[in-house]
């Protein structure tokens, strides 16, 4: 590994289990239920292999629009499917145990759950795009340690360290052949390893990773520009990174079904703001 790569921090990788190829494609993926697992890492370091998949080259995978300097964002292929489920459950696992541990946690990820529905609103506010104060979250936490999850749509917990390499973040999102996400499990580490140096987690940094998850548990990829909050790399420390325009339009292109009144999953596809009228802009300024 290069001293280069370990000053940027994965959020997650855009690997799937299905097809490592995270590139636009504009059908949507029928057939088998999928598991779209956004930090192949972390996974490995879960299951306490102390194996690393390393290979693959993961920044290649984050950058779909090389040729142009137009600043995109991936669509996964699937969504909720919130006619159905019309609020999103969502069930926070403290874990006190952890080293380092501060209840504080808690509250970021609470938070960022509320900068998602801010930000939407915002945007809705300026852009119309109404239908995407439909998404609705109904935020839960858990006892200490509780791993019985119930059937809550959204689990989030937390581990020491993701792994050496500084994986800051993993979401595994499982969805039908329909396109329907059915579950979502995020995890986030207490401390990450940069250079040598263990960092524990400020709560701008939980903050600033949970958006990117969140926008993953809602069938959101990774943007193509570095400065956006669903970018997949991210530096240790940062100040709380907001929403922009451009993972708005994402939200709304996925869940544009909503406007209809019926479910369809999106396409697995990448957007951009072109068409739009609508410039690249943060929806607030130092949430
Ligand atoms: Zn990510």
């Amino acid at each position: 590994m290069s001293e280069e790569k370990n000053e940027k921090f994965e959020k997650d990788t855009a690997g799937t289990l299905n097809g490592p190829d995270g590139k636009s494609s504009k059908t949507p993926s029928k057939g088998s239920a999928n598991k779209r697992i956004f930090g192949i890492f972390f996974t490995a370091i879960l299951l306490l292999s102390g194996t690393l998949f390393s290979t693959q080259p993961v920044q290649s995978l984050l950058h779909v629009n090389d040729a142009s300097n137009e600043r995109t964002i991936d669509l996964e292929g699937f969504a909720w499917d919130i006619t159905k489920n019309p609020v999103i459950t969502v069930l926070i696992i403290p874990n006190p145990d952890l080293p380092g541990w501060r209840n504080d946690y808690v509250e970021d990820v609470k938070q960022a759950f509320k900068d998602w529905t801010i930000c939407t609103a915002i945007f809705t506010a300026e852009h119309g795009y109404t239908y995407l104060n439909k998404i609705r979250f109904d935020i839960h936490v858990a006892e200490a340690n509780d791993t019985a999850n119930g059937n809550y749509n959204i689990t989030v917990k937390w581990v020491a360290r993701i792994d050496s390499r500084g994986a800051a973040g993993g979401t595994v999102v499982l969805s039908n052949p329909n396109g329907e996400i059915t579950k979502v499990s995020i995890t986030i580490p207490i401390t990450v390893d940069k250079n040598g140096q263990i960092i524990t987690l400020a709560d701008d940094d939980v903050r600033n990773i949970m958006a990117d998850e969140i926008g993953h548990s809602l069938g959101l990829g990774h943007s193509n520009y570095p400065e956006d909050a669903d970018y997949g790399f991210y530096d240790i420390p940062s100040k709380v990174i907001c929403h922009s325009s451009l993972d708005l339009i994402g939200l709304a292109t996925v869940y544009e079904y909503l406007g209809q009144g019926w479910f369809q999953p999106p396409a697995k596809s990448t957007v951009s703001l072109q068409g739009t009228g609508i410039t690249y802009h943060y929806m607030r300024n130092g949430m």
